[in-house]
């Protein structure tokens, strides 16, 4: 039996005016990730029909659920678009796919070709009894709660039956949206913001800041390797990651700022920083994985006094999710396991005892002041290091030194060579 696999498009499907944009965004991606298999497209409208190899079956199905704007897949068998040849491969399959008598049973089919005089239900009428009657196992028609539905797909070039929808990941083209800086610490949230970003359509930079030697490498090396899986969601495969040598304004909260105040400080802090970079970097918006009343710092008076200090638009596309969705969507994703590595970062080491849950703006700006200067700012975002992480990023940075400045001078020298993933200011 010939397969094919049909790929549909999702939300995009009603943006009626940008479609053929949409559209050639999402193939691009495709066919930028299938690259390294043996395939041939049939580009439709409304679908993208792909012959492959039976031997790729697996891994392209794996690639095909990580592209934004596809909304589903189907394995698809493939015949002559008449009804004697649709009759002979619907009974194949149900005697391949079905595995015991008694199911409850339903064709639905779908004419494209208007030019064949049979309308849908006319096809489903005619086709429905010899499928039933042809295949080995006994089966019930149940139009209402099916178990398996046979779907018939009736178009000019061929007819395509399959069984299931696989579902993609729904939203928009990668980048269709614009650009957006996402705050990716190490933990469960940030991430599955990130892909929650990426699947409506946002072209992703990520900005992380690490205290090191104050806390350990190992957290930023944590941070890659989030990093590397967000990077599997992207058009080519790369994902740009700043890191942000914190340490110098960290220690200053620490030492000369209120105790409650700390964790306010440092979020305002960040954010300036973040702004900065995300305005310079042409990004639109500022993206968290802040949930409301999950930590002191994510109740609505302490958002409301942390993004006081950027005009850019914060996107949180975890706001009102509960954290048991947030983990069940980390382990789909596959950031989970990762995240819960134990290492501290810059957010979990010396937290305040009493944080305060309804902070104001006036003791934010006076508690702040000797932490809040220009000079400070400046010098922290010249000692950026900005890397470009593929999915099969091979450097650990954490075994280069203690220090992230030195660890990427040592990783850069070690290699000798120029090298792809550093990019220089
Ligand atoms: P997460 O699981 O994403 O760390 P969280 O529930 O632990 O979130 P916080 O630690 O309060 O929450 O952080 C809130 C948000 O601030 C994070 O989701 C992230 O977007 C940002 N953030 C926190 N720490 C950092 C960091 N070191 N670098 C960049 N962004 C950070
Ligand atoms: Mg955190």
């Amino acid at each position: 039996m010939t397969k094919r696999i049909l790929v549909r498009f999702g939300d995009m499907m009603l943006k009626q005016q940008n479609i053929g944009f949409f559209i050639k965004k999402v193939r691009e991606h495709m066919m930028k990730q299938l690259s390294v298999f043996e395939v041939n497209y049939t580009l439709r409208h409304d679908r993208i029909f792909i012959d492959y190899q039976a031997k790729d079956e697996d891994e392209i199905i794996t690639t095909l659920k990580k592209i934004p704007g596809i909304l589903d897949f189907s394995i698809a068998y493939l015949t002559e678009p008449d009804l004697d040849h649709i009759i002979k491969l619907g009974q194949e399959i149900l005697n391949q796919e079905v595995n015991h008598d008694g199911v409850l049973f339903k064709i639905e089919t779908k004419r494209q070709n208007k030019r064949f005089p049979l309308t849908s239900q006319e096809i489903t009428h005619c086709v429905a009894k010899p499928i039933i009657d042809g295949s080995k196992w006994k089966m019930k028609v149940d139009l209402t709660h099916p178990e398996v539905v046979l779907h018939i797909e009736f178009r000019h070039e061929a007819a395509y039956l399959y069984l299931t929808r696989i579902p993609g990941m729904g939203g928009f083209p990668y980048g269709s949206q614009g650009k957006g800086m996402l705050l990716i610490s190490g933990g469960i949230d940030s991430p599955v913001a990130g892909y929650l970003a990426i699947k409506q359509g946002i072209d992703l930079e990520l900005i992380h800041f690490e205290s090191s030697p104050l806390t350990p490498l190992e957290s930023v090396d944590k941070v890659v390797e989030l990093a590397k899986t967000l990077a599997g969601y992207t058009a080519n495969g790369a994902i740009t990651l700043h890191l942000i040598p914190f340490y110098q304004i960290h220690d200053k909260i620490l030492h000369d700022v209120f105790d409650p105040y700390q964790i306010t400080v440092m979020r305002r802090m960040m954010l300036r920083i973040a702004e900065r970079l995300a305005i310079k970097r042409k990004n639109m918006c500022l993206i968290t994985g802040e949930s409301l009343g999950q930590v002191a710092s994510q109740t609505l008076f302490s958002l409301k006094v942390i993004e006081e200090v950027t005009q850019l638009p914060i996107l949180r596309p975890l706001i009102t999710d509960d954290k048991l969705k947030v983990i069940e969507q980390a382990k789909k994703i596959g950031t989970y396991e990762i995240s819960i590595r134990p290492y501290e970062d810059c957010c979990s080491i010396y937290v305040p005892k009493q944080p305060v849950t309804k902070p104001v703006t006036k003791l934010a700006l006076t508690y702040e002041a000797p932490i809040h200067q220009e000079w400070l700012i400046d010098e922290t975002i010249s000692n950026i290091q900005t890397l470009t992480i593929t999915k099969d990023f091979p450097y650990i940075i954490s075994s280069y030194g203690i220090q992230l400045k030195d660890a990427i001078q040592a990783m850069q020298m070690e290699l000798m060579t120029p090298d792809d993933h550093i990019q220089t200011k």
